[in-house]
């Protein structure tokens, strides 16, 4: 990607955005309605099409485009999830397609639920930045590491950055803008920038499942067919902390992750990741690929604690910051939140923009980051207290433990999972939860929990809907039936 000069004309607006990838994108987005240029530094140099990159070192593993996510980004960028499709990706109905199999069975497919647009993360990624470079007043900076933030003379305001190039050159300047926008992700040096401001260290929550995740790519076999597109096998915690995905994307291949929670961990050599294949609760993932032809490495993958900065708490918060995206608050992976909290913080971002200019004139932004990040806080509350309370299952999971109230809303979802699982009503519902295209309260509606409550006393059924799925067959196998 070639680097885009930055230009300033006297008097007009300016916002930097601080990392290229999911957050930084949607937020630079949003911005682009609000100021005249948005300046987006990015560390790596971006590739031209959909390529791994070393700033996104997650980039390798499955990334689900939850439902609500998906329809912030067909709003910001009309007509995305066609782009998406377009390039490669493959939509399919979750739980529709997709074989599920919770800890009380498969799930019921007879409701069909939401699309979910399958694709790599890089095919993601690379689909909205392209959206994205096609705005008016963006220009993107890549292969430039952000320093430090640069202050106004009292320390009030961030005014700015200190840019050097990322390979190391000796060629630190700064960038003067109205508004800085930290989505550096896990690794941000707010905290740090921060104190070199004067101001406190904020407080930070950290849960920690001790999750980690292996992935390889397979080549879908010609004739392969199936009633389903999708299967995802879920953990049993706390006996069972091993879950196993496979979903098509780009390309004719399947992406297959495992996930080991409570230091369980998938390997990431031949025998190990397809033995551990083998363990999950079914071995449906592993018969599908033991026809398929492998067409990447195993990567692995940890580092994926539940984190939380808790920017809203600081007694003192300087103007014109925000921070979004996995710089505030990151999440165990495997509940798919993650980008779709990015979306949903762009949204606050507008929003509190919007708000800023109804209150004040024009320019003005005097207390619109600090009421940013107490409205942030809020809005990821229900991705936080789902991702930490199911982490919280296993005994092993470390930062906090899991208190009655908790324990109790375990049971409850439980008995949630069982009624799942034969009532497509509350299939409906549960699927909309996790899709975040509701809030978790949603699954305390009357009609749920009368069910919930039938579903306590009736057994689960057994693991075995698979029956009368055909068996994946390579092309070879297929002819050969023919002949025979
Ligand atoms: C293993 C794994 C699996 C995941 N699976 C899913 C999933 O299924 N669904 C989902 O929604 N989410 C998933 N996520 C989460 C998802 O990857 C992130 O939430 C999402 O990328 C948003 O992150 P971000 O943009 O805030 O930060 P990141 O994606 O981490 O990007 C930060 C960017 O900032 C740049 N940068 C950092 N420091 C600087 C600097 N000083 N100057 C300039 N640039 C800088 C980096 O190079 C990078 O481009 C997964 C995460 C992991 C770890």
């Amino acid at each position: 990607m070639t680097q885009v000069p930055v230009v300033r004309e006297p008097g007009a607006t300016h916002a930097v955005v601080i990392g290229a990838s999911m957050a930084g994108m949607l937020a630079a987005r949003v911005l682009a309605g609000h100021v005249d240029r948005v300046t987006v530094i990015e560390r790596d140099r971006l590739p031209e099409g959909a390529e791994q990159r070393k700033g996104v070192p997650q980039g390798r593993q499955i990334h689900v485009l939850l439902a609500r996510g998906s329809a912030v980004l067909d709003r910001l960028f009309p007509g995305f999830s066609r782009d998406l499709v377009a390039a490669g990706a493959v939509p399919f109905r979750l739980p529709g397609d997709a074989l599920i199999l919770s800890k009380a069975g498969w799930v019921d497919r007879r409701t069909p639920g939401w699309t979910m647009t399958s694709a790599s993360r890089p095919l993601i990624e690379e689909t909205l930045r392209r959206r994205l470079l096609q705005l008016p007043g963006i220009a993107v900076l890549d292969g430039s590491e952000v320093t430090e933030l640069r202050a106004s003379d009292d320390g009030r305001a961030v005014r700015g950055v200190s840019v050097r190039r990322a390979d190391g050159g000796d060629d630190s300047r700064s960038i003067d803008a109205d508004l800085v926008v930290d989505a550096s992700g896990r690794g941000s040096r707010t905290p740090h920038w921060l104190a070199d401001l004067g101001y406190p260290e904020p407080e930070r929550t950290q849960v920690d499942s001790h999750i980690a995740y292996a992935t390889r790519l397979y080549r879908i076999p010609d004739g392969f067919a199936a009633d389903w597109r999708a299967a995802m096998l879920m953990p049993r915690p706390p006996g069972n902390p091993r879950t196993g995905d496979l979903m098509p994307i780009e390309g004719g291949r399947w992406i297959v992750t495992l996930m080991g929670a409570a230091r369980q961990h998938p390997p990431t050599d031949e025998a190990g990741f397809t033995a551990f294949m083998r363990e999950l609760s079914d071995p449906i993932i592993a018969d599908t690929v033991a026809h398929a032809e492998p067409v990447s490495d195993i990567r692995g993958h940890r580092g994926t604690a539940n984190r939380l900065a808790h920017y809203e708490r600081m007694p003192r918060w300087p103007e014109r910051l925000v921070v979004l995206g996995d710089a505030v608050c990151a999440f165990n992976p495997v509940y798919g939140q993650g980008m779709t909290t990015a979306a949903i913080a762009a949204e606050t971002l507008d929003d509190c923009l919007w708000a800023q200019r109804r209150r004040r004139p024009a320019g003005d932004l005097e207390g619109m980051a600090r009421r940013f990040q107490r409205l942030l806080a809020r809005r990821n509350r229900d991705a936080w207290m789902l991702s930490t309370g199911e982490d919280l299952r296993y005994p092993t999971t470390t930062g906090t433990t899991a208190g009655r109230i908790l324990r109790a809303q375990h049971r409850y979802f439980d008995r949630v999972e069982r009624a799942a699982v034969t009532d497509p009503a509350v299939t409906e519902v549960y699927a909309r939860v996790f899709g975040m295209l509701e809030r978790p309260t949603a699954l305390f509606r009357p009609r749920i929990v009368a069910a919930a409550i039938r579903a306590g006393r009736a057994p689960t059924r057994p693991a075995a809907p698979t029956v009368g799925v055909p068996a994946p067959r390579t092309s070879t196998e297929q002819q050969q039936e023919v002949r025979t």
